[in-house]
């Protein structure tokens, strides 16, 4: 039997290097998103249409609400806090495992408990160099995972006792045991792998229902699965190929918001997909969960 499969429509025509990052801000009901090889980090007013842009020094891989105001970002060489009024970066932590010669930051989120959790790829993509690191308000970062070739898609359970993670070079979507009060992992296991010929599995976001929205790098599509049973329940094809993120969001968290990317794409393929970089939407029927916020 076919999969429930919906069209994701193009709202913002960005040609974004690398799109990434959507994460929707309880804060100031606005989307922000990143992008990572243009150095910029966004965000949409849906109620205006109006996007605001701040440009950073080194590629920036996560944007996360900060509950002292403005926003967190994971630059290359580590976690920064931005200055929505003046546009300020101000360092706030640069783990000491971390060479931002070898290694840049990617995807991160805060768990429920306010701790950011980002993660590294090699800057060549090399596998096995990168790592997971934890980021708790006034204490020193923690590595938590080595040995991860493209960290990406953190998401938490609706209950938050499991923590999903993906290193995309495996194909895999991992499953962990979380310890929400000392912020451990445990028990780490495969949940599912993206079928090959769909990509890899890039960024994620869970649904109030429990079910997992995997983005698809190279794959034209976001795919719904229950993570427990492992089976894909429903497809958002999207007109772009390497699609890299998502997150619901709007008043009632019943808009998905779908980031894409263009780097690396040759002539041809972006005349076939020309809205590639875009910022996608759609409207699926169900509703996301509030992001987590960094407590600092
Ligand atoms: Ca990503």
């Amino acid at each position: 039997m076919a999969l429930p499969t919906t069209q994701a429509e193009l709202l913002l025509d960005l040609k974004a290097a690398l799109g990434e990052g959507a994460l929707w801000n309880p804060l100031t009901a606005r989307l922000n998103f990143v992008d990572i090889a243009g150095k910029k980090v966004h965000e949409y007013d849906p109620g205006t249409r109006a996007l605001r842009s701040w440009a950073t020094p080194e590629k920036v891989g996560t944007v996360v609400p900060r509950r002292s105001g403005g926003l967190v970002v994971a630059l290359a060489g580590g976690v920064a806090a931005l200055n929505t009024a003046s546009g300020q970066l101000t360092f706030l932590a640069k783990p000491a495992e971390h060479d931002p010669a070898q290694c840049r930051f990617n995807d991160g989120k805060c768990d429920p408990q306010g701790r950011l959790w980002a993660g590294t790829m090699s800057i060549t993509e090399k596998k096995g160099q990168g790592a997971l690191y934890c980021f708790a308000p006034g204490a020193s970062p923690r590595q938590v995972l080595t040995d991860i070739g493209i960290s990406n898609g953190l998401v938490w359970s609706v209950d938050g006792t499991r923590f999903y993670y993906i290193d995309s070079l495996t194909a895999r979507i991992d499953v962990f045991d979380f310890d929400s009060a000392s912020g451990n992992l445990r028990n780490r296991r495969t949940a599912f792998a993206v079928p090959e010929g769909q990509g890899l599995p890039d960024g994620s976001t869970l649904d109030a229902e429990g079910m997992l929205w995997v983005c698809h790098w190279d794959g034209w599509q976001v795919s719904r699965w229950d993570p427990v049973r492992g089976v894909c329940l429903a497809v958002v094809k999207v007109d772009a190929p390497q699609v890299t993120s998502c997150a619901f969001g709007g008043p009632d968290l019943k808009t998905l918001y779908i980031t894409s990317a263009r780097e690396g794409m040759a002539a041809e393929q972006l005349a076939q997909a020309p809205a590639s970089g875009g910022l996608f939407v759609c409207h699926p029927g169900v509703a996301g969960i509030p992001a987590g916020i960094y407590a600092g």
